[in-house]
């Protein structure tokens, strides 16, 4: 088990990052809650560094030090609504959790609920343990939907504690029901091959368990995100044999089986997900095709390539 310190001892240098401007934001489309294809602006907000150390967090990098200074949220939501097109949806991820006071000061909930007032739905981040009442009054000022995306990794009972992620699956659980009995939609982020799941039969079924509890909870759209290594930590659980990168067949595996369910929607995580691949000939393909089953929520036939001979 590794704490807070040894996990920040690992680590290497911040980005060194403007609090008055979004380190990044991009446009895209998404199939929504009602099946219609929704078109997302995403904000990636510069604020404070979350107060949770997990295992295999690399968010760390592109945040802050010092709490968000007040009124600089509302400069970057500006700077990047200039730059970005017309959307439906937007996300406000800050790497760590919206209600975290010292990330998203409360003082900007006005100016932030303001400029937020075209979007019919409003998606971010948030720790389950930080799921209360602020949320809810959030939700009642906000003039579209509030949906809040949690992280629940996987509920395999030995791995859970080991990513320091200070919570529970039964966490999880009562903060998705407090959130969906108050009207709040939820999405779960779900780890394929966390620390310490290194077996590749074992991460499949431990992906879909965790899928199934999701939606068990009340959860109406689950991400899978294959886990990777670049946090310092992680290259020394893969060292120690503790961490195993997924393949890309993992991954197409764990997508087909949770689509497959017809509980709610489930995206794969294709962002940076070259370090998957081992056949530059395919890759491109494979990585289209989940994009294209993230897109239209259904399956579409596998590609096939010569290197499924070489690693069959
Ligand atoms: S709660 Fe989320 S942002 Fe915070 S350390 Fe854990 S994974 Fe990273
Ligand atoms: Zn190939």
């Amino acid at each position: 088990m590794h704490n807070n310190r040894e996990i920040e001892k690992l680590r290497s240098q911040k980005n060194f990052l403007n609090p008055d401007i979004s380190y990044h934001f991009l446009h895209e489309q998404e199939r929504g809650p009602g099946g219609d294809l929704q078109r997302v602006n995403t904000i990636f907000l510069t604020s404070k560094e979350c107060a949770f150390k997990c295992l295999m967090c690399d968010l760390w990098k592109n945040t802050l030090n010092e709490s968000t200074p007040p009124g600089a949220v509302l400069k970057q939501i500006d700077y990047a609504l200039t730059r970005l097109p017309e959307a439906d949806v937007i996300k406000l991820y800050n790497n760590g959790n919206f209600f975290d006071k010292k990330a998203i000061p409360t003082s900007d909930y006005p100016g932030i609920i303001e400029r937020l007032r075209p979007y019919n739905r409003v998606i971010v981040e948030n720790h389950p343990k930080l799921c209360d009442e602020t949320c809810l009054q959030f939700n009642d000022s906000l003039s579209g939907a509030l949906e809040i995306a949690m992280g629940l990794e996987t509920i395999h009972p030995d791995v859970l504690p080991k990513l320091n992620k200070q919570m529970t699956a039964g966490d999880f659980k009562r903060a998705a029901t407090f959130l969906r009995s108050n009207g709040i939609d939820v999405r779960a982020f779900i780890l394929l091959n966390p620390p310490y799941l290194t077996n590749k039969a074992e991460n499949i079924r431990w992906v879909h368990k965790t899928v199934q509890f999701a939606f068990n909870c009340g959860v109406q759209c689950c991400s899978i995100i294959p886990t990777r290594p670049g946090n310092g930590v992680m290259e020394l659980l893969y060292e120690q044999g503790h961490y195993m990168p997924p393949s890309l067949e993992t991954l197409e595996e764990v997508f087909e089986n949770a689509l497959g369910l017809k509980a709610g929607r489930v995206f794969a995580d294709v962002w940076d997900i070259a370090f998957l691949s081992r056949c530059p000939d395919c890759f491109e393909a494979r990585k289209n095709r989940l994009e294209l089953m993230n897109l239209e929520q259904k399956f579409y036939p596998r590609i096939t390539c010569n290197c499924q001979l070489n690693y069959a």
